[in-house]
């Protein structure tokens, strides 16, 4: 039974990513201080399932999750959210749908904290064996928002569909020592360790959290300029 639903939407075939390009809006009075915010979605902003968040009404944002992406913005940050969404490419719905949760997400962050504005939400269609550059721990998200928020890219309003990620982009020798960062005030939030291993992969402040509680548990620390994050290692 399960197959045969699968197989009612014939994915898409995409090697890149979906970019979709939000409001940018920073609070009045508040200057960009240039870092990047990357928020895993599934377990940081909202509650997860093992099912896929499949539908606008299976959203339910965690505690304290607008008023820290408000915070986040107050503080000048930039806010990425990086998120693997596979039911993508397993057929299960089309980035249309990614787009209507998306926009519903946006609203009731809003409505919580009117600062809560996401500028970038970057998802990863694929499944681990369509090797793709974007499913994380892949950096190729993280290294795609850097593109568009400060480096040029040039994208479309709205829905960005198949946006490739160079391969040298994604290079990673996961035994070496962790990089430097672009910005020292980069910093990803994320429940497990494929979010922390794009993060360690950019060189960024990694904070891993509880998926039942989220960004709640760490917004104290990103926001103070001298919190370094929590210690991790790939591999070793
Ligand atoms: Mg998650
Ligand atoms: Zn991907």
């Amino acid at each position: 039974m399960q197959k045969k639903l699968e197989q009612l939407v014939l994915p898409m075939l995409m090697e890149g990513a979906i970019v979709e390009v939000l409001s940018a809006k920073f609070p009045a009075n508040i200057i960009p201080n240039g870092a990047i915010a990357y928020l895993d979605r599934d377990g940081v902003i909202n509650i997860g399932s093992p099912n896929y968040i499949n539908s606008p009404d299976e959203l339910k944002l965690l505690d304290g999750a607008a008023f820290s992406i408000g915070e986040l913005k107050r503080h000048g940050y930039y806010v990425c959210i990086v998120t693997n969404q596979s039911a993508i490419s397993r057929g299960l719905w089309e980035a249309k749908q990614l787009g209507k949760i998306h926009y519903h997400l946006q609203e009731m962050l809003l409505d919580i904290d009117e600062d809560a504005n996401i500028d970038l939400i970057i998802t990863c269609p694929h499944r681990q064996i369509d090797r793709c550059n974007c499913r994380k721990p892949m950096p190729g998200m993280l290294y795609l928002g850097h593109c568009y928020l400060r480096d040029g890219l040039t994208l479309d309003k709205g829905m960005n569909i198949d946006i490739k990620i160079p391969n040298d982009a994604v290079r990673v020798n996961w035994w070496k020592d962790k990089t430097m960062p672009f910005n020292q005030l980069d910093l990803i939030v994320g429940d497990r360790k494929s979010d922390l291993g794009a993060g360690w992969a950019r060189g960024i402040r990694l904070y891993k959290v509880n998926p039942n509680i989220g960004l709640n548990q760490v917004i104290e620390r990103l926001v103070n300029f001298k919190d370094e994050g929590d210690f991790f290692q790939p591999v070793r």
